[in-house]
């Protein structure tokens, strides 16, 4: 089935100026990027957008760790894309991640791990409305 699903390259990604090669991966996976656009999240944002981690010991330093730089949100879109994003990005710790995936190419820790993605259909919807129009997402 055609999903779409959100994702975004965390700043640790930005700083290292490696939007192109993490795309490269998505491409290469059949992932097409058919929305995108860099920006500065703000705390409420950053906050709003992991309230589902707001219980976790983490949670101010990976709210943190979204606003020392630029992220680029982006829509993904495939053949079951959420789990085929999921695939491509790897395990949330690098040191657990699949050779060959993003976060084992290219994380640095299991915090700034230099990639975001959706983790079911329904909360890709939730996640894609909270940075895209449906006009800007051009299939
Ligand atoms: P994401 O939601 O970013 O795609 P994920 O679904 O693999 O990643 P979650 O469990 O949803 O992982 O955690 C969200 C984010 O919180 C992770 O990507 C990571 O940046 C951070 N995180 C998760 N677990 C830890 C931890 N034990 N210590 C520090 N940061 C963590
Ligand atoms: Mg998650």
């Amino acid at each position: 089935m055609l999903e779409r699903t959100l994702s975004i390259l965390k700043p640790d990604a930005t700083r290292r100026n490696l939007t192109g090669e993490i795309n490269a991966c998505f491409e290469k996976a059949g992932l097409r990027i058919v929305a995108q656009k860099r920006i500065r999240l703000t705390k409420e944002q950053a906050q709003k957008f992991y309230g589902v981690h707001s219980e976790r010991p983490f949670y101010n330093d990976l709210c943190e760790s979204m606003l020392v730089g630029p992220v680029v949100v982006q829509v993904l879109e495939g053949k079951n894309a959420v789990l085929k994003n999921r695939e491509v990005m790897g395990a949330t710790n690098p040191e657990n991640a699949e050779p060959g995936t993003i976060r084992k190419l290219f994380a640095e820790s299991i915090q700034e791990n230099s990639v975001h993605g959706s983790d079911s259909l329904e909360n890709a919807k939730i996640e894609i409305g909270f940075f895209f129009s449906e006009c800007e997402i051009v299939g």
